[in-house]
């Protein structure tokens, strides 16, 4: 049995979530059991969502997140902090369980830059994940940790992006 990798897809240009979407694809091919978190989006009706009904029972996507909601004061609402606690406990959960060839924590890293979640924990998880498992963590920011634990690490760089010109989230392209 191989050790899995932990992956790591962050900067500021488009395609974090689309390349680990695109990694998701290319395991479910080869029969291999696949889990993807989102710890942000709570979209139901994106592509993604749709898509992974028609994969068959290999592929598992979870939508965990509400957004965040920040307080008049700018910090989290006790809503987002109890969200962000449940979607890792919830994490954990499916991490260990060992059901799963490839998990996939969208956006986790910005749970931990807002520190909505501890780069400790996770770090000590991902030491003790299940050893055949792949870990791909997504979001802008990844902490140095982060990146010092995972195998691969690849940052998109933003050189032009639509919205620049006020060209708004499109259907197939953004969601
Ligand atoms: P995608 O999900 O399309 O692969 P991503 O995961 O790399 O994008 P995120 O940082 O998760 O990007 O951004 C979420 C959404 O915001 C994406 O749909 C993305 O296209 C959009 N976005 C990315 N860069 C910008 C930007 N500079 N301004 C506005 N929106 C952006
Ligand atoms: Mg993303």
């Amino acid at each position: 049995m191989e050790n899995g990798l932990i992956l790591v897809n962050t900067g500021n240009g488009k395609g974090k979530t689309t390349a680990a979407l695109g990694l998701c694809f290319r395991a479910i091919g080869h029969d291999m059991k696949v889990l993807m978190l989102s710890f942000i989006k709570n979209a139901q009706g994106t592509g993604e969502v749709r898509a992974a009904k028609l994969l068959g029972h290999n592929f598992k996507m979870v939508q965990l997140g509400r957004g965040f909601i920040r307080t008049q004061k700018g910090n989290f609402s006790e809503e987002t902090i109890k969200n962000a606690t449940e979607s890792w406990e919830y994490a954990k959960q499916e991490i260990f369980s060992d059901e799963y060839d490839t998990i996939v924590l969208d956006e986790i890293n910005i749970l931990i830059d807002y520190g909505l979640l501890s780069v400790e924990d996770v770090i000590s998880v991902l030491r003790n994940k299940p050893r055949r498992l792949n870990i791909v963590l997504t979001g802008r920011n990844a902490k140095d940790q982060i990146i010092e634990i995972a195998d691969l690490v690849t940052e998109m760089k933003e050189i032009k992006h639509p919205y620049k010109k006020g060209i708004k989230a499109r259907k197939g392209i953004e969601f």
